[in-house]
């Protein structure tokens, strides 16, 4: 079948819509699926496991989806732009499971997102810089309780800087479009896990290797408050490495996880 010339403006809006109707649908659905499983159906199973008690701000959740469809355009923008590269060959995406051999599959999955760790960690660094701050990334510290709904909810210069990685690895690694998939949901629910102010990891998952290295509610609550440390997006390695890992987690994760709240 041969493919239009997606290069055209209407395509371009077409394939805009097309992914802006899934990437608003996949935030809704996460967003709403958790906030319904931890604040609507079983609150009272995970009240030990709530980090703040302070209620939201009046209009935060309105606040945080306004912001979190937006990004959700600028995301869209650049899977279209995304799409584009391919059609032109730009792109290292491939559509051959075994190209690479089915090894690569996951190990594609792990390199990409090792490098999408490295390129945020330092671009969050640079956002809490005080004139940068004030600019681009208050927007996301409004929240300072966070909710599922605070997954998307940045300021479109921070929207832009994060949807420009994508296409920008995908010229340079080669990756599955199925693992490119993949990869976009983790992201997502990963951010809604990390936003959720509810610790849901179990308390031995601090202990064993995975869980040292891997965020969750109770890591990222600790930045969204104390401001200055726990900078990370999935993993923890650059918050250790650069000693910006806060000094309150170890802590506040047990006790949060042990019910003795
Ligand atoms: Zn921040
Ligand atoms: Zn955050």
């Amino acid at each position: 079948m041969e493919l239009p010339d997606f290069a055209t403006p209407f395509w371009l809006f077409i394939l805009t819509l097309i992914f802006f109707v899934i990437i608003t649908g996949r935030y809704f659905l996460f967003a709403g699926l958790f906030y319904l499983i931890f604040y609507t159906w079983f609150p009272s199973k995970w009240k030990s496991r709530k980090l703040n008690v302070r209620p939201y701000k009046t209009h935060q959740f309105k606040i945080e989806i306004k912001w979190s469809i937006f990004t959700s355009l600028l995301f869209s923008m650049a899977g279209a732009v995304t799409v584009i590269l391919w059609q032109k060959g730009y792109t290292k995406v491939y559509t051959t499971a075994d190209l690479y051999g089915w090894w690569y599959l996951p190990v594609s999955l792990i390199v990409f997102m090792l490098l999408h760790e490295t390129y945020y960690y330092w671009l969050h660094r640079w956002m809490h810089k005080p004139a940068v701050f004030k600019i681009i990334h208050k927007v996301h510290h409004d929240s300072n309780i966070t909710s599922p709904f605070t997954a998307f909810s940045f300021h479109p210069i921070e929207g832009f800087l994060q949807a420009i990685f994508l296409p920008i690895m995908l010229m340079i690694l080669p990756m599955h479009y199925y693992v490119i998939i993949i990869q976009l949901t983790i992201m997502t629910i990963s951010s809604v896990i990390n936003h959720l102010d509810i610790e849901i990891y179990p308390k031995e998952f601090y202990k064993n290797i995975l869980g040292k290295w891997i965020i969750g509610a109770t890591h990222h609550s600790l930045h969204h408050k104390q401001f200055k440390y726990n900078y990370g997006l999935y993993f923890t390695f650059w918050d250790k490495l650069k000693k910006t890992e806060s000094p309150l987690f170890k802590n506040l994760f047990e006790t949060t996880t042990s019910g003795k709240k």
